[in-house]
């Protein structure tokens, strides 16, 4: 395939060549070819970015501006991106490949279109609060305040649904920003940032520069002008931005990786119990943070349950993203698809049982693994306890309750928990002692923009959606106003 677009970088609602003058390659995963050219931002891109975003805060006017009418261009933002869902999902897919397509969430009552509506009629309401200081003739008061610019850096597996999240949020709250994409998919951001021109975002309120995470991420991090960081990615890179942020000692939101366990009971409905979890991890390829990748099944049932699970992965389609048929698309780049066959090939090496080998779609051409799935892996093995983030689950078996939440809990993760039964007092119990930011109950894999997500452990701290989503893209003023007009002498 022939290079079809190169994009330019932007800021100041402008493109920009890099100063440099080079440019990186994105690959279509379906295909393994190169079908775009993205700018490789340096210092002097960033400090164009950054700058823009300064003055957009403190001389433009998204901080003076009135929260109404911050709220008003926000609505807009969520139309104007419904109106182009389908252009948006057409370069995500030809990107990242991932299916379903992000147009569906694009599309009116699509996750990231409630995200810009919720945030658009939350900018108004975040009010502050009186405080009862008691002290005679003293008067306290406590306002939410924004950081100023902030700088976003995102992942390849969801590029678009990640940012909206976190860009809504961020707005509504009164910072500006920059974003970093990931290099390996950054196109859909730029598509997105020319649609925003259509919504009048002021210039400088919301500024792209793409590269590589030394060359791009780390100076846009550094850069003193940068107030705080909202990261998403893997839990190595995130442990580096936060130190390299605490260094200038910036507050930083991390959204971290995953290795999410599922607990499924002996009075689970199977069907049920079988049809989500294949459903909270297959689709996507596995590409996502909150994937129930870690199966605990009770003795009594494991074989049963196995036995579905394998026949209703092996139904999975797995083909072009750009097919209607295909119901597993492509990894998303090559290096990750790499990473995936590597894992699979340890899991293979370590002794564990490969009951459904996701191998066999792989093709000449792009990076397709189909669902796979290991048998009798034990909790301390390298499969149980590293995130895969490809189609790849693994089983176990748990005899007691006690056991279960050992096996559940042992990982550095915290991110999200599964639980399949029909006993309410019993899927409480669990749901309360999982140690994860998001439990599900008989179902996995929702969200929405009122309901706060974010991990616990090494998954990450700080979160997005709902109100805390934009209280973390807060800070608070306290003052304090003094009733008395006499002021006592300290020394006399
Ligand atoms: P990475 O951690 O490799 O990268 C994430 C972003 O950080 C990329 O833009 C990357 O740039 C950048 N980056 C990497 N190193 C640095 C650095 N030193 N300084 C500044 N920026 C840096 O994650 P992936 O892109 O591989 O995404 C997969 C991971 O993301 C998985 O672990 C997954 O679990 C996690 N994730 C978490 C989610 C959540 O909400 N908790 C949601 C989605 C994904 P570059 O691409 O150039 O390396």
């Amino acid at each position: 395939m022939r290079v079809t677009k190169v994009f330019q970088y932007f800021s100041g609602n402008a493109w920009h060549e890099p100063t440099g003058g080079e440019y990186f390659d994105s690959e279509n995963p379906a295909t393994g070819q190169v079908w775009a050219r993205l700018p490789d931002c340096r210092e002097a891109d960033i400090n164009r970015a950054v700058a823009a975003a300064k003055s957009a805060f403190y001389d433009g006017p998204w901080s003076h501006m009135l929260a109404a009418e911050r709220g008003r261009i926000l609505r807009r933002i969520g139309d104007v991106i419904s109106a182009h869902a389908d252009r948006l999902g057409a370069v995500e897919l030809m990107d990242n490949g991932r299916v379903p397509n992000i147009a569906s969430g694009l599309k009116p009552g699509g996750w990231q279109v409630d995200s810009c509506h919720y945030y658009a009629g939350l900018c108004d309401k975040f009010e502050g609060k009186i405080i009862p200081a008691e002290m005679p003739d003293m008067h306290n008061y406590m306002t939410w305040e924004p950081f100023g610019v902030v700088a976003l850096i995102l992942p390849w597996n969801s590029p678009i649904g990640t940012l909206i999240w976190k860009l809504t949020a961020c707005l509504a709250a009164g910072n500006t920003v920059v974003i970093k994409p990931s290099e390996q998919a950054s196109a859909s951001t730029f598509e997105l940032m020319d649609i925003l021109l259509e919504a009048d975002l002021p210039p400088g309120v919301v500024n792209v520069v793409t590269g590589f995470g030394q060359t791009t991420g780390e100076p846009l991090i550094c850069h003193p002008d940068v107030r705080m960081v909202s990261f998403t990615g893997g839990t190595t890179a995130g442990a580096k931005v936060a130190a390299l942020a605490a260094q200038q000692v910036k507050p930083v939101i991390m959204e971290l990786g995953g290795k999410s366990p599922q607990i499924v009971m002996p009075d689970a409905d199977l069907d049920l119990a079988v049809n989500g979890i294949v459903a909270g991890i297959f689709p996507a390829g596995g590409q996502s943070c909150i994937s129930g990748s870690r199966l605990l099944v009770h003795r009594s049932i494991i074989d049963a349950f196995t036995e579905r699970l394998v026949m209703a992965a092996k139904k999975a389609r797995v083909g072009a993203p750009d097919d209607p048929m295909t119901q597993i698309g492509p990894m998303a780049n090559q290096q990750h698809y790499n990473r995936v066959l590597a894992a699979i090939a340890a899991g293979e090496k370590a002794g564990h049982k490969l009951l459904l080998d996701g191998r066999t779609a792989c093709r000449e051409q792009g990076y397709y693994i189909g669902p796979t799935i290991f048998a009798d892996v034990p909790n301390d093995s390298e499969l149980s306890q590293n995130e895969v983030f490809g189609p790849v689950v693994s089983t176990e078996a748990w005899n007691d309750e006690e056991e279960v939440i050992q096996k559940a809990n042992n990982s550095i993760y915290g991110l999200a928990g599964g639980i399949w039964s029909q006993d309410v007092a019993f899927a409480m119990r669990m749901a309360n002692r999982i140690e994860a930011g998001t439990i599900y109950i008989n179902n996995y894999f929702n969200a929405s923009a009122q309901s706060p997500v974010g991990g616990w452990k090494q998954s990450g701290y700080g979160r997005e959606n709902g109100l805390e989503g934009m209280r973390c893209f807060m800070q608070t003023r306290s003052v304090w106003l003094s009733l008395n007009p006499n002021q006592p002498d300290p020394f006399a």
